[in-house]
């Protein structure tokens, strides 16, 4: 076989054709290499990759469409394939805690931020009391709903059976017949009806009494744990005695608040009749106390008392300690700071819950209330209390290695006139007369999604485009409630199309206007000109 000439050929077919991928990447961090020679310190077979494009390079294994937002680990190990710098671990790290997009679309697995404030623990029955509503219960005797009024001190209860829910004033004159009467005036009313609720309730009640009250915020974020644990020991109370007969419950209640408040309570370890009244009544006529005078009375009643306060300061500190195990101190924030604001209790128009981001914003902090309390700067389209609690909030990272992300299209004026760019329309729905349309913005988020009236929308194709999209079913309506041809408010001028590369090039487009009102962004319409 030695005189045989040994050609070499290719052993794979002629029809098969070898394309090696090169990534553009690669040759800027070797373009890079010549200002930042590679130390040689580094593993073997491995490309260094200089400081001026380390950004670009986490950028692309991070974002390319084969990777999608890995986290560092599987970042780091795509990068490891062929490249190696020092601080790779350290900048990786940095550019995945400052990317937008993982910051609002991944939920985190790190435990809840903010310790607990434990609520301060009153000295005195019926001086602080938290109430609370049982709905959805079987119509008896006309009623369906029942109002706990829980004194924090003694855990007493009682049980008040509205026709339905109350309104904050019908809460006030409750207040007065059931607790003012036997009780007198409250310190603090917690609800789990949200503060403006609170609020409106002791003005009410305020408003009665011919008196006016100071509000203060207290805003207690985990509050109303024992009425809650109160509701569910007396729905399963309830279901013990009304399982045969549930349209009888409200019959029922004298007994349950009577069994429930002559129970031992398990935070102060007395029955709450004991803590509020100083004596529990007695069951059976041997029972009755022997004589006592009335300063000898007063002197055990006092002993309860602080018997009690100190029950209840060692089950608070007990519970913060449990809950605090599975919590992180929040960050310090300051005012200004932007935040990413959780959408967990946040209902987000137009969006598949499965799908829709998790974080919302950036938002700046407005004011830093309390430990655990902060109030945003939010958008008036957003509608809701702008309070939160830190667990619901992360800060915004950013870092030079992530390119920052392109702020919204600036409020432009065409023709004088103010307009947003219109991403897109998501929903319909009528109001009035005429039609309303829910729309995305184009650069901004999906907190910012409004319903417009369809006059507002300038780009009648849009609208037809939303409804071809959505079927033959919703288009015979179109014609009947279509945007009229006079502009509304007067705006002046008139935009169809927008001016971007896309449209120029005649494809179809999403860059379109709707003229714009000033509150809808808190915009003020300098220069807009009005007709
Ligand atoms: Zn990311």
């Amino acid at each position: 076989a030695s005189d045989r000439e040994v050609e070499f050929s290719t052993i794979i077919p002629a029809s098969c054709i070898v394309g090696s991928i090169t990534w553009d990447i690669t040759n800027k961090v070797l373009e890079a290499q010549q200002q930042e020679p590679d130390p040689g310190t580094g593993p073997p077979n491995k490309i260094f990759v200089p400081t001026s494009t380390r950004g670009p390079l986490i950028h692309w294994a991070h974002t390319a469409k084969f990777s999608i937002h890995p986290g560092l680990g599987r970042t780091i190990s795509l990068i490891r394939r062929t490249f190696w710098w020092p601080s790779m671990y350290r900048d990786v790290k940095e550019y995945i805690s400052a990317c937008q997009v993982c910051a609002r679309h991944k939920s985190s697995n790190q435990p809840p931020q903010g310790l607990l404030q434990p609520l301060p623990v009153p000295h005195r029955p019926w001086s602080h009391i938290a109430l609370d509503f049982v709905t959805g219960l079987p119509l008896s005797k006309g009623f369906t709903v029942i109002l706990t009024i829980v004194d924090r001190f003694s855990k007493a209860c009682h049980l008040v059976p509205p026709k339905s829910l109350p309104s904050s004033t019908e809460t006030a004159n409750l207040l007065i017949k059931h607790l003012f009467r036997l009780h007198g005036l409250p310190n603090e009313i917690l609800s789990d009806r949200g503060p403006q609720f609170i609020a409106r309730v002791w003005t009410d009640f305020a408003k009665h009494l011919g008196a006016k009250v100071s509000l203060t915020s207290g805003f207690h974020p985990q509050t109303n744990g024992q009425v809650e644990r109160m509701n569910q020991e007396l729905e399963a109370m309830l279901r013990c005695i009304c399982s045969s007969n549930p349209a009888g419950w409200s019959v029922q209640l004298p007994w349950v608040e009577y069994a429930h408040n002559s129970h031992t309570s398990s935070s102060t370890g007395q029955s709450t009749f004991e803590v509020s009244l100083g004596y529990q009544p007695p069951l059976f006529p041997s029972d009755s106390a022997s004589s006592t005078s009335v300063p000898q009375f007063l002197r055990q009643a006092r002993r309860i008392w602080s018997h009690t306060r100190a029950a209840l300061q060692r089950t608070a500190e007990r519970n913060r300690r449990i809950a605090d195990r599975h919590r992180h101190p929040a960050p310090a924030y300051t005012q200004g700071q932007m935040v990413w604001l959780s959408s967990r209790d946040i209902k987000l128009r137009g969006y598949n819950r499965k799908f829709s981001p998790r974080f919302l914003g950036p938002f700046p902090m407005a004011e830093v209330l309390g430990p655990v309390s902060v109030q945003l700067d939010l958008p008036p389209s957003m509608k809701i209390h702008p309070v939160f609690h830190v667990s619901l909030l992360k800060p915004v990272v950013s870092s030079p290695l992530c390119p920052p992300v392109a702020p919204p299209p600036p409020v432009c004026l065409a023709d004088g006139s103010l307009g947003y760019r219109m991403h897109r329309i998501l929903d319909v729905r009528s109001r009035g007369r005429g039609r309303q349309f829910l729309v995305d913005w184009e650069g901004y988020g999906p907190e910012h999604r409004e319903w417009i009236p369809g006059s507002w929308i300038e780009d009648i194709s849009l609208i037809r485009d939303f409804e071809a999209s959505r079927g033959s079913s919703s288009s015979a309506s179109s014609s009947s409630a279509g945007p009229p041809g006079g502009i509304p408010w007067g705006w002046g001028g008139a935009l169809s199309r927008c001016a971007s590369i896309c449209c120029e090039f005649g494809q179809p487009c999403v860059h379109r206007w709707a003229w714009h009102s000033s509150q809808l962004f808190g915009v003020p319409l300098i220069g807009a000109s009005r007709i």
